[in-house]
């Protein structure tokens, strides 16, 4: 059976090996038994039914909540030689019959169905029917009520061990959260499946967070490096949606923007772009995302602090699911500090929930304001130990310089205390500066001893003081107020110098405004590609183009760009050689094998 698992890996997916414990979950499924799989995204889930649904005997029943993500699977799965299907509503009538046809007459290896499809009456009276090979239930944690993914028909799935006790499930999902896995076993009745729980890094995605001081700057300087490269950019608001999405239309960045707020049509539009179309910038509240399994993102940018630390790495996480070298970078400063916290005592909430939230933000800020490798920090908050420093994070890469703050701190915690605990950190700033405003002069607050004690630091580094003061909770944002900070049980011990304050130095902001792109990196750039590979790359891209416009699949259910990198370095030069390129199976060496040679026997 090993070896069967192995042959299909290679030809029908391509790949020389298995990775982690894919292996182990195909044996444990074709096998008959149950499991629940836990593995980040870009992990290789798919395979983990998809191999076992060609091993067994009859259907495997893929349940999937997404339309979009059914489409591209059974297009990819088609495209590889597989009998692949999908039932949903965007389906007509006729199409729904021959899907169901195909069905009985036993012509399928995987369907995949929508929730609410599979649980009719007709959808289950057909399975009786028919020999099935497995259940998969995909992105699992939608049985969730806690996650912001909640489907209620995925609770009802449980009635598929009832009315089949005999057949395999396999339950999947990408979240770390403890309480949420829990939640599945007990909902879908999985108490029996073995775990399969994989580390939840991802070592190919580099994190990078930095303070913001010229957001649109600091953003299109970002871009450059991306050039030509999908990606996704966070924004709180739909409003900030919308209107970062058109500066950087104006800017020369394909962007689209994409939000609750815009109609349904619009939506969809907006993201067969992203998905079909290369290079397309999708700025999004965290409406987008779920079930988006382009594999080539290249970076997902938040300008704003996400929700907490979980929403983070789902969010980071779309980035790079192919394995190659992506970015997760994320801006944010002193206001944002000062919105959450309001948000969170402002909210209708109760105290013990607050205190969840409030727990929650101060484990995102530590993060954000960390000196240590940031990929330690986040995979603690998933209670997963990584014992060294990543070496591809910003603080392992160019390691923060620190310094003692604790008199600048004094100052500051003076400033709030002396001018009555009333006024936000522009105000607060004038007065250390010294600066006479015509607002300082009315309070009388130039009078004040604190005025001008200041004067040896500009109002960027006061700004980084009070944001990263706020973020270690040593001062506090008034809940009520606009942005007013006020002292906190912590601060007292600070002022009597009684405990030291070490502060991370921001790098200085770059200097001047700019409201188009520069220069760019040629396309490929954060792939590694040289610029004297870039005409054959450019060539391999213009014909995996070509092709999927052809078979009406986006580019990387031709070839991801993984197998394009292979095929550049490896120049095969005739078929077998080309077989044996990872991700070249042997439906697509036919169906491809010969445009793709041309150019590379040109070539080399
Ligand atoms: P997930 O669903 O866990 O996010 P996917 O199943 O989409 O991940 O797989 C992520 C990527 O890794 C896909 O591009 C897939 O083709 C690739 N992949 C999966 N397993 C292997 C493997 N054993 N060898 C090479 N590539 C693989
Ligand atoms: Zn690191």
């Amino acid at each position: 059976m090993q070896s069967h698992a192995l042959d299909l890996l290679h030809s029908v997916f391509g790949y020389p090996g298995f990775r982690g414990q894919q292996q182990a979950i195909v044996e444990a499924v074709a096998a008959g038994g149950d499991a629940l799989v836990l593995m980040p995204t870009g992990g290789g889930k798919s395979l983990c039914f998809q191999i076992p649904a060609l091993m067994r005997e009859g259907t495997g029943i893929v349940v999937s909540p997404l339309i979009a993500l059914m489409q591209d699977q059974v297009d990819a799965l088609g495209e590889a030689g597989v009998r692949a299907r999908y039932l949903n509503s965007s389906l007509d009538a006729v199409t729904q019959r021959e899907v169901e046809d195909q069905l009985l007459a036993g012509e399928l290896d995987m369907l995949y169905v929508a929730p609410e499809r599979l649980l009719t009456g007709r959808f289950l009276g057909l399975l009786d029917r028919i020999p099935i090979a497995l259940f998969a239930i995909d992105e699992a944690h939608c049985v969730s009520q806690w996650g912001h993914d909640f489907r209620p028909e995925y609770r009802e799935l449980a009635i598929l061990h009832e009315r089949f006790p005999e057949v395999p499930r396999i339950a999947l999902t990408a979240t770390a959260d403890e309480r949420t896995r829990e939640e599945i076993v007990e909902r879908l009745n999985l108490h029996e499946a073995r775990r399969f729980v994989s580390s939840f890094d991802r070592p190919n995605i580099r994190y990078r967070v930095a303070p913001r001081q010229n957001a649109r700057r600091q953003l299109l300087d970002f871009l450059d490096a991306h050039r030509g490269e999908a990606g996704i950019v966070y924004c709180l608001s739909r409003r900030k949606v919308d209107e970062t999405a058109a500066w950087l239309a104006e800017a020369g960045v394909d962007s689209l923007p994409y939000h609750a707020g815009l109609d349904a049509a619009t939506r969809t539009r907006h993201q067969q772009r992203f998905l079909r179309e290369e290079g397309v910038v999708m700025v999004a509240t965290v409406a987008f995302g779920m079930g988006i399994d382009k594999p080539d993102v290249r970076f997902v940018a938040h300008l704003d602090l996400p929700r907490s630390m979980e929403g983070y790495y789902q969010e980071t996480g779309r980035a790079g699911r192919d394995g190659l070298p992506a970015e997760a970078w994320m801006i944010y400063g002193l206001g944002d500090v000062v919105t959450m916290s309001q948000m969170i005592s402002q909210s209708e909430a109760g105290d013990a929930r607050k205190r969840i939230e409030r727990l929650k933000l101060d484990s995102l800020l530590g993060y954000a304001e960390a000196t240590r490798c940031r990929r330690q920090l986040l995979l603690e908050a998933f209670a997963e130990i990584y014992p060294e420093p990543c070496g591809n994070c910003d603080n392992c890469l160019q390691p923060p310089k620190t310094w003692d703050a604790t008199v600048a701190s004094q100052k500051a915690m003076s400033c709030i205390y002396r001018s009555g605990q009333r006024f936000g950190a522009g105000h607060l700033i004038d007065i250390l500066r010294g600066e006479a405003s015509e607002r300082v002069r009315d309070l009388g607050h130039d009078s004040l001893t604190v005025f001008g004690v200041g004067a040896d630091m500009d109002a960027t580094q006061w700004r980084s003081v009070f944001r990263q003061l706020l973020a270690a909770g040593l001062v506090e944002a008034d809940p009520e107020g606009y942005g007013t900070l006020r002292l906190s049980a912590t601060s007292g011990p600070v002022l009597k110098g009684e405990r030291k304050v070490w502060l991370r130095e921001d790098a200085r902001p770059a200097k001047g405004r700019r409201t188009t792109r520069s220069t760019p990196a040629a396309a490929g750039a954060s792939l590694g590609i040289e610029e004297i590979e870039q005409p054959l790359w450019n060539e391999l891209r213009r014909v995996r183009a070509e092709l999927a416009r052809q078979h009406g699949v986006p580019a990387y259910v031709i070839f991801h760009d993984a197998t394009l990198l292979a095929m550049l370095r490896a120049l095969p030069g005739n078929e077998e050689e080309l077989a044996s390129i990872s991700g070249v199976g042997e439906n697509k060496l036919k169906r491809y094998g010969k445009d793709f040679l041309a150019v590379l026997t040109a070539a080399g």
